[in-house]
């Protein structure tokens, strides 16, 4: 398991913030995007340097420490691509207590997105995410899912649509950043990104991309 941490990004999507890459063998094996779909596999710049992490990536360690340098409220988008630390299976819970704690040490603004809840250790991993979610707001874990359009309960949950579908009078919004070249992660509500609230409407994202059409198959087939 290894990291890289970029401290200015250069993605369009999240704009200058801090952005941290985890290696893939931190991706849960139910991810739906593993085969095809995953953002992280479609660009070819990205995938260079994700391929090449175990050899050159930071231990997690290294992270941490790095992590600790940043000012206050720093924004950070954990996970731009790989997941939670963990073996894909189960979250490593010795190391995603640190991460918390880090964050929550140094009061960054730091949210990432898993798909460790649908594992076979789903309820396990679950308790744990809730467990850091309900701890403080520095560390926001928000639940990766397809085709979902109703949240049951108080989890910060975001989802991936159809890319033609509407939708209306939902408790369900668009990530702003889709709606406007002008917004990104970075400038997202003015600094207090979406993804880093834990109470707030599930945010969607719609498929785009290179690989829209399989995603687009695959989640109309969950709904
Ligand atoms: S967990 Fe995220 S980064 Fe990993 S394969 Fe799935 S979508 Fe891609
Ligand atoms: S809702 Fe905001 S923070 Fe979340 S992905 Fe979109 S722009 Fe980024």
């Amino acid at each position: 398991m290894k990291f890289s941490i970029t401290l200015k990004s250069s993605n369009k999507k999240t704009g200058p913030c801090v952005v941290i890459r985890s290696s893939q063998d931190t991706c849960p094996i139910t991810c739906p995007f593993r085969d095809g779909g995953c953002y992280g596999r479609a660009l070819p710049y990205i995938k260079y340097r994700w391929d090449a992490m175990p050899d050159t990536g930071l231990t997690f360690g290294q992270l941490l420490d790095q992590l600790r340098e940043l000012p206050i409220e720093t924004i950070i988008r954990y996970g731009e691509v790989g997941d939670l630390p963990g073996d894909g299976r189960k979250i490593d819970a010795e190391k995603l207590r640190q991460l918390n704690q880090v964050a929550t040490d140094h009061r960054l603004a730091m949210w990432t997105y898993t798909h460790y809840h649908t594992t076979s250790y789903g309820s396990e991993n679950l308790a744990l995410i809730r467990e850091i979610n309900k701890d403080t707001n520095y560390f926001t874990i928000n639940l990766s899912t397809e085709g979902v359009i109703a949240s049951p309960g108080d989890d910060p949950i975001t989802t991936v649509l159809p890319s033609d579908i509407g939708l209306k009078d939902r408790d369900i919004i668009a990530c702003p950043a889709a709606l406007s070249d002008k917004i990104t992660c970075s400038t997202c509500r003015n600094g207090s990104p979406l993804c880093w609230r834990k109470k707030r409407p599930i945010i969607y994202f719609s498929a785009h991309g290179s690989q829209k059409r399989k995603v687009n198959t695959f989640i109309e087939g969950e709904l």
